[in-house]
């Protein structure tokens, strides 16, 4: 593609973004009801669709195979235009579609991949109580029986789970297996009897995440993803969906947003003066924007060694701990600046992040990303051990 292709390709995202992206769009969604909120981002995710832009990453075939120079344009412009981003339907269009391409027959593809497409939304069971980052170590059990399995145990933390059709859940098939030989993978449907979903209350009042009860559920067999006791290998497959673009899209929001609106906070004036005008905050302002520059520049170079099949085993974990933890510097200076006057927004709109523009409950939301995919002492130890080739931590089987 040429650089004027990509040029034309860009007014093109813009105009749509400026002709399509409600102004109104965080109001839409702070404090209303569960409904409202699911509502409005299912109706974004088909406006996405009617564009060509809700599933750049997937194949052609399903309605995607948008070349990467143009998939890194389009999520800088929905940036730049502060676009609402895809929170709901996450866990569908990454985790899910990556493990029925990679994983699924052909017939679970054609039953979910175009039902995703309208909307139909996932949620990841991985996670239980003792078994977070050492996810091998789950205990929901699967038995077979008949052409069916029986499922029962508990998964925590599973976002969005009290929206969800479908559920990508891990069981463990073979008790007597070493840890991660003896894991199955399942496409289970979240409205099979013997399933309570909890919500689970979170410090900033929202419940982006539930615990899901299993007790005797059952599955039918074809419903198997990968062959079983196989599970393990699939789960890798759905955690590296998270990487690479995910974060490019990210990155561009802080990089846009994010780092507007603390720029435009330091310049407002205040009952001080304002704030940009101290040399100290100054200083610190742009000491973030130089990170958060490298921050982009970061993960443009790791789509580029994806793309060319080059990438290192610790590119994506350098990436995720370094945004995760600069978002975090970026949102304390944000509460820290404002004042006050930060702590008086107390409703945020259910947006699963820190995208909410007032900053002290930014700052709190922000923790939650040095934890999923990986806690931040989880990406370091792959840093060390991976990138680094230092000995390696004694692990389990
Ligand atoms: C916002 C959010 C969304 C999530 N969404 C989902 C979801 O949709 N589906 C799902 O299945 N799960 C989800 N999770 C769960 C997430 O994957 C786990 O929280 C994560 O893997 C950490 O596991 P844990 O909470 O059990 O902590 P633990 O693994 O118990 O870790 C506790 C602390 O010990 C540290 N630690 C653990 N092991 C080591 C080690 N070997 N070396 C050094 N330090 C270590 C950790 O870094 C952490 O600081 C989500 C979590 C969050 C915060």
């Amino acid at each position: 593609m040429t650089g004027r292709d990509l040029a034309e390709f860009r007014a093109e995202v813009r105009n749509w973004c400026r002709a399509h992206v409600p102004a109104d769009w965080r109001h839409r969604q702070t404090g209303v009801p569960d409904t409202e909120f699911v509502r409005f981002q299912q109706e974004w995710f088909q406006e996405l669709r009617r564009a060509g832009y809700a599933v750049p990453h997937w194949p052609r075939e399903y309605g995607g195979g948008m070349p990467i120079p143009e998939q890194i344009v389009l999520y800088q412009e929905l940036a730049a235009h502060d676009a609402p981003r895809l929170v709901l339907a996450f866990v569908s269009v990454h985790h899910a579609a990556a493990t029925l391409l990679a994983a699924g027959t052909q017939a679970q593809r054609q039953r979910h991949l175009p039902a995703i497409l309208d909307g139909e939304l996932w949620v990841q069971g991985f996670s239980e109580p003792g078994a977070g980052s050492d996810l091998a170590a789950l205990r929901t059990s699967a038995r077979r029986d008949g052409d069916h399995y029986v499922v029962s145990g508990q998964k925590v933390w599973a976002s969005g789970a009290q929206y969800a059709d479908w559920c990508l859940l891990l069981a463990r098939t073979d008790p007597k297996a070493p840890k991660r030989h003896g894991i199955s993978y399942f496409l289970l449907d979240m409205r099979s009897p013997g399933i309570e979903v909890r919500p689970i209350r979170q410090a900033t009042g929202e419940s982006h995440f539930c615990e899901i009860f299993l007790d005797q559920v059952r599955i039918p067999a074809e419903q198997l993803i990968g062959a079983e006791n196989a599970g393990w290998k699939v789960a890798q497959q759905t955690l590296g969906a998270e990487r690479g673009l995910t974060m490019l899209e990210l990155a561009e929001r802080l990089g846009n947003a994010g780092f507007r609106w603390l720029a435009e906070w330091c310049a407002q004036p205040g009952a001080g003066g304002r704030a940009i005008d101290d040399p100290v905050v100054a200083d610190r302002l742009a000491a973030l924007e130089i990170e958060i520059t490298g921050l982009r520049g970061l993960c443009r170079d790791l789509v580029e060694r994806h793309e060319a099949g080059n990438a290192g085993p610790a590119d994506a974990s350098i990436v995720k701990l370094y945004y995760s933890e600069l978002l975090q510097r970026v949102m304390d200076f944000g509460a820290e600046v404002g004042g006050p006057a930060a702590h008086e927004v107390l409703r945020k709109p259910m947006s699963g992040g820190w995208e909410s523009g007032a900053w002290v409950l930014d700052f709190i939301g922000s923790w939650e990303w040095t934890i999923p995919g990986g806690t931040s002492e989880i990406q370091r130890t792959i840093i060390g051990e991976r990138g680094l080739g230092l000995p390696r931590e004694p692990a389990g089987t």
